[in-house]
């Protein structure tokens, strides 16, 4: 395999990394969930403005029609130059992707281009008290009335939901049909009456997901994306991005920068010369390498024209699993009263939910173990 890039990519690559070092400030301190997503939704305009945001989509809806290297060269770039995430990360990786695969031409026309500049931020009302794992367990109902729909149903962990104007939702709409078969996708208006988001505090001290209720909520009938019935098709185009191509690169780089900080503070502080931190730190460097090769993997699948597919669950275990190895060492490194505060203390509350967020550990095993390796159900 030939892994240096091409003249066209090394040129691609200056362009990123030029723009960025003219226009990327320093991020702020923010007092704020609040604050943080204004600032946000400001970066991002900016990032759209010169289209440097969702540079896969078409050139037609505000990419670049960007191939999967470039792609990877963006995200390597990015993250190397400190740039924060994009704050509307549901709306470019989840909603962008689905929209593009199952919308019809007007609701990519109303949609995707507020998705880019951060005009719309969006949710993924997906999982409920009930149905997490089993997603296709929803039990949120969706009803005719007319020409609209009417919601009720309660969801949970919906990250963001308090800043979103749009949501991502999954919902019963027969009843009577097999359990995969009755499903139907919308995009629903987080303003509409009958919303109610309810945020949730969680262990990092931020509220960053909410519970949401919906109490007779109107959707309009254009608001169903691929079809009444349809929904748990269009939801599997939604999950493999989010566990294939949302993670790639930019969380490779961002790892590997947590590794070499911390590898430098292991030695700076002598913690080194422990031979279970230094064999730790080697796990970590091992995993890193594992999470690169899956990632060449992926990268390769994609530039092929493939859709991520069940493989994406390997990139979500080894990201999982670098993830948490990584803010256990950190532990071991700068000592357990970390947790107290700080950078590695955050990194390693936050990690507890890497295993759960996007679909657990255990289902990710599951789906490689039957859709990948064939074994029986
Ligand atoms: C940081 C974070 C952000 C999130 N953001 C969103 C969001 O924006 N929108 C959204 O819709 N959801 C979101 N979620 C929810 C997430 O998708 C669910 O938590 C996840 O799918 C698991 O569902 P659950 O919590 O109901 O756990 P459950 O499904 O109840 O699982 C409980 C335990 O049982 C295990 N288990 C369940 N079924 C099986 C099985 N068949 N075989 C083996 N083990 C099994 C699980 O692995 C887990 O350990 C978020 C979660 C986190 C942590």
């Amino acid at each position: 395999m030939n892994l240096s890039y091409t003249q066209g990519e090394e040129t691609f690559a200056a362009e990123i990394r030029e723009w960025l070092s003219a226009n990327l400030e320093p991020t702020p301190m923010f007092e704020s969930l609040e604050e943080e997503v204004a600032w946000g939704r400001r970066w991002q305009a900016r990032l759209a403005g010169a289209r440097w945001v969702g540079i896969a989509w078409p050139s037609a809806f505000g990419g670049r029609g960007a191939s999967p290297v470039e792609v990877a060269i963006y995200n390597t770039e990015y993250a190397r130059a400190g740039a924060p995430q994009p704050v509307n990360r549901v709306g470019v990786n989840l909603a962008g992707p689905t929209l593009l695969a199952h919308g019809t031409d007007e609701q990519k026309a109303r949609w995707l281009a507020r998705i880019l500049s951060a005009e719309d931020l969006w949710c993924q009302l997906f999982s409920e008290p009930d149905a997490g794992s089993d997603l296709a367990s929803v039990t949120t109902r969706a009803e005719r009335d007319g020409d609209r729909w009417v919601l009720n149903g309660q969801k949970v962990w919906t990250s963001y939901a308090q800043f979103a104007q749009w949501g991502l939702c999954l919902a019963r709409s027969d009843p009577a049909a097999p359990k995969h078969a009755g499903l139907t996708f919308f995009a629903v208006d987080m303003t509409a009456p009958g919303i109610e988001v309810r945020p949730l505090v969680q262990i990092t001290g931020d509220a960053e997901f909410n519970a949401v209720f919906l109490d007779d909520v109107a959707v309009p009938g254009d608001a169903v994306i691929g079809g009444v019935g349809h929904g748990w098709t269009v939801a599997g185009t939604t999950l493999s991005h989010e566990r294939g191509t949302a993670f790639p690169f930019k969380e490779q780089v961002v790892h590997e920068i947590y590794l070499h900080d911390l590898y430098h503070e292991a030695l700076s502080s002598g913690a080194l010369d422990d031979p279970a931190v230094a064999d730790r730190l080697a796990q970590c460097a091992v995993l890193a390498q594992v999470f690169r090769v899956h990632n060449w993997r992926t990268m390769s699948r994609m530039a092929r024209g493939e859709e991520p597919g069940a493989e994406s669950s390997i990139v979500k275990l080894a990201w999982t699993a670098l993830t948490q190895e990584l803010s256990e060492a950190a532990l071991d490194v700068v000592g357990p009263a970390s947790v107290l505060g700080g950078r590695w203390g955050r990194q390693w509350l936050w990690s507890k939910a890497a295993s759960i967020a996007g679909g657990t550990s255990e289902i990710q095993r599951t789906i490689i173990g039957e859709r990948l390796l064939g074994l029986p159900k």
